[in-house]
């Protein structure tokens, strides 16, 4: 699929108080995800237990921003007018180096998208506030 996929900026995240954070981050360019202070292992998405040993604690943490493509796929159509501008674009599961998988756009140049090709995060508009983190082919 060569070419170049961009994001319109479409639908912006539902907020609230619990992933306030996260949302303030990303517009700062910072992925954040949670780490346990009890196990130390992180996880995504947000909760207010460990998914790991159930300690109501995690805490949020910086994350590299880098990861693998687990896997990934084209959309072609969609059921939702806000993205229909989009299409086709590609919708990946990406394994952060930290362990944690993320469901997120690839955006960039999609020339050599591929399972386990490297990733990092970029940050893109979402509605009129709101960022989201996608990710591009690391090429670096
Ligand atoms: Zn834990």
């Amino acid at each position: 699929m060569p070419g170049t996929l961009a994001r319109a900026p479409g639908l912006p995240p539902l907020t609230d108080d619990f992933s306030q954070p996260y949302w303030d981050a990303a517009r700062q360019g910072t992925l954040l995800i949670q780490r346990c202070r009890t196990c130390r292992r992180y996880q995504f998405y947000p909760r207010a237990h460990c998914a790991h040993c159930f300690a109501d604690d995690p805490e949020w943490t910086p994350a590299s921003g880098r990861g693998r493509i687990h896997t990934w796929t084209v959309i072609r159509r969609t059921p939702n007018a806000e993205f229909a501008a989009d299409c086709p674009y590609v919708l990946a599961i990406i394994e952060l180096d930290e362990g944690p998988r993320m469901t997120a756009r690839i955006v960039g140049e999609s020339d050599g998208i591929a399972c386990d090709r490297r990733v990092r995060a970029v940050f893109a508009r979402a509605g009129e506030t709101a960022v989201l983190p996608d990710f591009c082919l690391d090429r670096g």
